[in-house]
């Protein structure tokens, strides 16, 4: 139900307006000046308003005329209820934004289809804005939308002295997505990509899909620590979330990896472009490092190819208490890769032997079968999980394996696969001994 914010000094008339309004079925709140209606809208959410021009105090125009430019209130219709017809008022209100005018005294039939008019306008208005500002495959806000969206969240983080940061993230070897299973498949993966954004950031960070397969987040008020936290999980899911796609008329399913790029900037001459330049060129280089990886702006880093290179940032971290011994497991290294978070770090331990305890049968079936591609798969993501859990022994065996697999080295498949079911075996029991059996 739509409410309707009546304003008019006259008590009788706001009666009246009262009465007509309700028996058409609107919500309505009354003002008997401009200062009070300019009050109320601060705490109520209002449809529309109809506003008198002559009352003492602030005028009708005056109000008007701060009403606009108020936040949020560019599309609220205001219909102006004037006792006369003087043309230059009129044209004057008209202008300073108002959506109409009816003259006093009224004809409630008129005003209300005058009414209902504006409302409709306004819907259409906002849906259209929706429409431009959104991306319609994934329902992100388009390119656009989100540069206008952090331009402002930028000025506020100077207002307010904060930190903001603004990650880049695209999706690795998203070509070969479309080239093997379709552009369908690559659609499909695209919005779970957006949907895995939506659900690791919070509701106050700006998401924006501003590319094909490339997608942006800001984050207000946000330092870098904290940030890299959010990316990272986010990379994780990716990482471990397998998308379902068709091969041949048969679903399988196949997972991605992402990489990004992180800036964050306390000081007071942020720019927006400046930030997003660099978020880029560390998005370029977390490419040129070997993909699915945070990069941010550390120079103490410096990876190179074939290196496991999930840490996130090299973030300086007191070493954690712990009695835990995790065989395979470098768990310092583990926990520092989830910034000192002990408990997330455990969380993704046990997400790894849930969603990799029977990788080693998984492997030897495809191996039996043949089935390269899946092979391929399975070690190529084992590889990237293992590193990213400080599995260092498992992340080189499957490093060794998944090589071998590329060049296409067949006769040591069995032996590669051996030492990789080993060193998995041996994580795998590690975890279950301190984080299942307990
Ligand atoms: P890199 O790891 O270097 O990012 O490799 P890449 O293959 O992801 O990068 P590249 O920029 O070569 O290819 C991006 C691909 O994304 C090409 C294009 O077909 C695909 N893409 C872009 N927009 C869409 C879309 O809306 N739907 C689908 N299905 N694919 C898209
Ligand atoms: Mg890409
Ligand atoms: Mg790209």
């Amino acid at each position: 139900m739509y409410t309707i914010l009546a304003v008019d000094d006259a008590k009788s008339s706001l009666r009246l307006l009262e009465f007509d309004l309700k028996t058409a079925g609107y919500d309505v709140v009354l003002a008997n000046s401009g200062e009070q209606a300019l009050q109320l809208l601060i705490t109520i959410e209002v449809d529309l308003i109809l506003l008198d021009m002559y009352m003492p105090g602030l005028t009708g125009l005056e109000t008007l005329k701060q009403i606009k430019p108020m936040a949020n209130f560019e599309h609220l219709p205001v219909i102006m209820l004037s006792a006369s017809e003087k043309e230059e008022q009129i044209v004057a209100a008209l202008e300073l934004g108002a959506s109409d005018y009816v003259t006093k005294p009224y004809t409630a039939k008129i005003l209300l289809a005058r009414i209902k008019n504006a409302l409709v306008l306004m819907e259409k208005t906002k849906q259209l804005e929706l429409l431009a500002n959104t991306d319609s495959l994934t329902q992100l806000s388009n390119r656009g939308h989100f540069d206008s969206l952090v331009k402002k969240a930028i000025n506020q983080a100077k207002r307010a002295d904060q930190c903001l940061s603004l990650a880049m993230f695209d999706l690795d070897f998203f070509k070969k997505v479309n080239d093997n299973y379709g552009h369908e498949s690559g659609d499909k993966a695209l919005v779970e990509f957006a949907n895995i954004l939506s659900s690791v950031f919070r509701d106050y960070d700006i998401i924006g899909r501003v590319g094909g397969e490339e997608f942006a987040v800001c984050m207000p008020n946000t330092i870098l620590q904290d940030a890299i936290q959010a990316c990272e999980r986010c990379r994780y899911l990716v990482e471990t979330t397998p998308v379902n796609v068709d091969s041949n008329g048969k679903e399988i399913a196949i997972s991605l990896t992402v990489s990004v790029g992180l800036v964050t900037e306390c000081s007071s001459t942020i720019s927006y472009d400046e930030m997003l330049r660099h978020a880029d060129i560390l998005l370029y280089q977390a490419k040129a490092n070997g993909r699915n990886q945070i990069n941010v702006n550390d120079s103490r880093r410096n990876n190179s190819e074939g290196v496991c290179m999930s840490q996130a940032a090299e973030v300086n971290h007191q070493p954690v208490e712990t009695e835990l011994e995790f065989s395979g497991i470098d768990y310092q290294g583990g926990v520092k890769n989830v910034l000192g978070d002990d408990g997330l770090f455990q969380e993704i331990l046990l997400m790894f032997y849930e969603d990799h305890g029977k990788d080693g049968e998984h492997i030897e079936q495809a191996l039996k079968a043949n089935d390269l591609e899946r092979l391929k798969h399975l070690v190529h993501t084992l590889k990237g999980v293992a590193c990213s859990i400080s599995a260092n022994t498992l992340f080189e065996a499957a490093k060794s394996f998944d090589l071998a697999i590329n060049e296409q080295r067949t006769q040591q498949y069995h032996e590669l696969f051996a030492e990789l079911e080993q060193q998995l075996s041996n994580v795998l029991a590690g975890i279950k001994r301190q984080l299942i059996d307990k």
